[in-house]
């Protein structure tokens, strides 16, 4: 396949697993002004043991990333995260010359700063980590009143293929039927006080065991 060269560089959020490989890219970077205040946040900081325990503490950094840093950046006293060079406020086009990226500025379940990308001469849409929420005591979470208005808001366009960080690109009906089942993980943990109780009331509605994601769903909500 001849694909032209790359000229541009999008991040989807300042998490330093999408931002610190930004120096292997020698491309023009592009983020929104929120990502862009975390990565001066992630300049601030030095990466040595003492300075990673205490940007742990003051939740620049959680667990994981301490971890993953410490076991992927060898050189970490000399270590400097780079920011990007260009950043936008709400949207930003991108005219590519027969096709454009749509960047779009959303809050997310999983961070404040994501960047959702649109490419409507292909119906495609990069979400980055948007679907994904944040690690709560060992949990996933999901705050219902950010992921629902953006699930109305990522409806409004009109996708084929959807891009999501960690798994296979999927099509706008696994979509939809994601967003049916999340409503309905949140309408059952909306009604039940804990997790036994959510899965009785599953099976009580559809006279079957609640599937993995519906449990993983009514988790993300808060049952336990
Ligand atoms: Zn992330």
């Amino acid at each position: 396949m001849e694909l032209p060269p790359i000229k541009y560089l999008v991040l989807t959020h300042h998490h330093c697993d999408h931002s610190f490989g930004m120096s292997q890219w020698n491309l023009v970077s592009i983020a929104n002004y929120k990502t862009k205040e975390y990565l001066k946040t992630y300049q601030e900081i030095t990466y040595d043991d003492e300075a990673l325990e205490l940007a742990k503490h003051k939740g620049i950094l959680n667990d994981f990333f301490v971890t993953s840093i410490k076991n992927e950046i060898e050189d970490r006293n000399n270590f400097q995260p780079l920011t990007t060079e260009l950043s936008f406020d709400g949207e930003m086009t991108i005219d590519l010359g027969g096709i454009t990226c749509e960047l779009r500025h959303i809050t997310s379940p999983h961070t404040d700063d994501s960047t959702i990308i649109y490419i409507p001469e292909e119906k495609t849409m990069f979400l980055g980590d948007s679907l994904y929420g944040k690690r709560s005591d060992g949990f996933n979470s999901f705050d219902d009143e950010i992921i629902f208005p953006m699930m109305d808001l990522i409806k409004e366009y009109e996708v084929e293929h959807f891009i999501s960080s960690y798994e296979p690109a999927f099509g706008n009906n696994d979509f939809v039927s994601f967003d049916e089942h999340l409503r309905l993980g949140f309408s059952i943990a909306d009604n039940c006080s804990s997790l036994e109780a959510g899965l009785i009331e599953y099976e009580n509605r559809f006279d079957k065991e609640a599937p993995n994601d519906l449990v993983f769903f009514m988790k993300s909500f808060g049952l336990r």
